[in-house]
């Protein structure tokens, strides 16, 4: 059967941040564009709030597996990435933080070009927050859009305890609808970072940027895979893809082509395409030195069932900067999964714990920067995956310096815990590529990175990056508020011609 094909001037590989941003800035200069998205739209059902649904069923898990490699263990594990229009955040936690100007050394750019464009992201997503609460806050022209919502019982206890061993402690910055009644209002829920929000409540990029986009005439194709970009010499002419529903082949042109499919996909695809020859396409991989810090208290921690991922701690972001030119990271409030999760993961000698326990537990999260590494790296096999394409596989681990920088976080989060009234801390890696970055850096100097600071592919004249594939360092940070404002600022010059 002869694939179905259709026209446009911009194409865009992935519906998440990166993809959207880059799709609204693209579709408010009058380009005709179209976002092709491998997952479905999310459900909005009850089922996306079961913790057994989302974390260990995966409702959204991608028919196709990658393989991962992880702190140089020789052992393969098979990863099933979630697939949804809206891509990662729909999963997201909500925190938007700005990186500051300091992480900005190793970019190709700098903050005050960025600036605007974060203040359109804040705006587009309705963030809450306090403007110059956080003691490493960047400059900035605008306050937020939104106040910070109230401390919940279980927010505020942390808040105390950080400020009575002298932290700064602020209100986290959140991209959710707490107050504007004209949309659904959030609920203060618990099941918010890492699942769908039932009631849209959550300013994902489907209730936000991409909602505004198709306003003004963007195209959304969903489940749609794209196989590989068509190239002939330096120009890309079409997407190649298959409707994953009728498996049947579809073919799209455009006269520019943005990859946006996260920092996992996005290199694979150019490696499909022929369009891997720079020797960084998939390597510097990151995805900060990610841990969970866990007390157990002497009363039950959150009785209520509320949210209270709200407050964060960036007082050691600049401790390591002179000596060793990255920031430490920052440690921010996060909820306790659910009791069935908790067990699933537990050894089996400890999950009659988690029954007497769960209940009195309390959590900090610490994301540190990590350093990107020529070792850590996407490429692909030479066994093919179910839909016959060349299976991915993701190589990484942690320097030394990782590590120490996620140390002083976790000792520092033990700390807050314990004079909290916690006591047993107890310290969890997180093994996953929710914050993946890099791949694709973009850099000043053409030897260092496939990508230029206008986000557009050295090997190529009309095919740009636009997600967290770009980042040529990872920062102290959630990444998603950047990769949006990072997006526009693509999409804004691709406009421009
Ligand atoms: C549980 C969780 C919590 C998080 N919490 C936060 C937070 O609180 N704050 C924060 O800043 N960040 C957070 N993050 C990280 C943040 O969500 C990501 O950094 C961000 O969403 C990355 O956006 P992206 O556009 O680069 O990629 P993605 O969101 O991964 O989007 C890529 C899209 O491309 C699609 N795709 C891939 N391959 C193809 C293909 N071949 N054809 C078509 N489509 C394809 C994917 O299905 C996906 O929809 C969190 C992430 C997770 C998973
Ligand atoms: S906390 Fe609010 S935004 Fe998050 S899932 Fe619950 S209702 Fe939705």
């Amino acid at each position: 059967m002869p694939a179905r094909s259709t026209s446009f001037d911009v194409a865009i590989v992935g519906s998440g941040f990166g993809g959207a941003a880059a799709a609204l800035a693209c579709v408010r200069a009058g380009l005709r564009t179209v976002v092709v998205e491998r997952g479905g739209w999310p459900e909005r059902d009850t089922d996306d709030w079961s913790p057994r649904g989302i974390l260990l069923d995966q409702r959204y898990r991608d028919k196709v597996a990658f393989e991962s490699r992880l702190y140089g263990h020789g052992s393969v594990r098979i990863e099933r990435p979630n697939s949804v229009v809206g891509g990662n955040s729909v999963f997201y936690g909500g925190a938007a933080m700005r990186l500051r100007e300091t992480d900005f050394a190793r970019w190709p750019l700098d903050y005050s070009e960025l600036s605007p464009y974060y203040d359109e992201a804040e705006r587009i997503l309705g963030v809450h927050g306090v403007a110059g609460s956080d003691p490493f806050d960047p400059p900035r022209d605008h306050p937020y859009p939104h106040k910070s919502i109230d401390y919940s019982t279980p927010a505020r206890r942390i808040h105390v305890a950080a400020e009575s061993i002298g932290c700064r402690p602020f209100p986290l910055p959140l991209a959710i609808n707490f107050t504007d009644e004209t949309e659904p209002l959030c609920l203060r829920c618990t099941t918010c970072d890492g699942f769908p929000c039932k009631l849209e409540a959550k300013n994902d990029v489907t209730r936000t940027f991409l909602r505004l986009a198709v306003d003004e005439g963007l195209t959304i194709v969903a489940h749609t895979r794209v196989d590989r970009i068509a190239v002939a010499g330096r120009r890309a002419s079409r997407l190649i893809c298959v409707d994953r529903a009728g498996r049947a082949g579809v073919e799209i042109e455009a006269d520019t082509i943005v990859v946006a499919a996260g920092a996992l996909q996005s290199p694979a695809l150019l490696l499909r395409s022929g369009l891997g020859a720079h020797e960084a396409v998939g390597r510097y991989l990151m995805r900060h030195c990610n841990t969970i810090v866990t007390c157990l208290f002497p009363f039950e921690t959150n009785p209520e069932g509320t949210f209270h991922k709200q407050v964060c701690v960036t007082d050691l972001y600049e401790d390591v900067r002179v000596r060793d030119g990255v920031a430490v990271g920052v440690i921010q409030d996060i909820y306790t999964p659910a009791p069935e999760v908790m067990r699933h993961y537990a050894p089996r000698w400890g999950r009659w714990l988690i029954n007497l326990t769960h209940k009195r537990l309390q959590n900090l999260l610490c994301v540190a920067e990590d350093e990107p590494r020529v070792e850590n790296a996407v490429t692909l096999t030479d066994r093919l995956d179910e839909e016959g394409l060349p299976v991915i596989r993701v190589t990484h681990d942690y320097t030394d310096a990782d590590c120490a920088r996620n140390s002083l976080l976790s000792d520092r989060a033990k700390d807050i815990l314990k004079a909290a009234g916690g006591r047993v801390p107890y310290r969890h890696r997180l093994d996953t590529f929710s914050h993946a970055l890099g791949t694709l850096r973009m850099t000043t100097s053409e030897n260092d990175g496939p990508v230029d600071r206008t986000g557009r592919l050295r090997a190529a004249d009309n095919v740009y990056v636009t997600d967290s594939s770009v980042f040529p360092t990872s920062a102290g940070v959630n990444p998603s508020l950047t990769v949006a404002a990072n997006a526009m600022r693509i999409g804004e010059g691709i406009a421009r011609g």
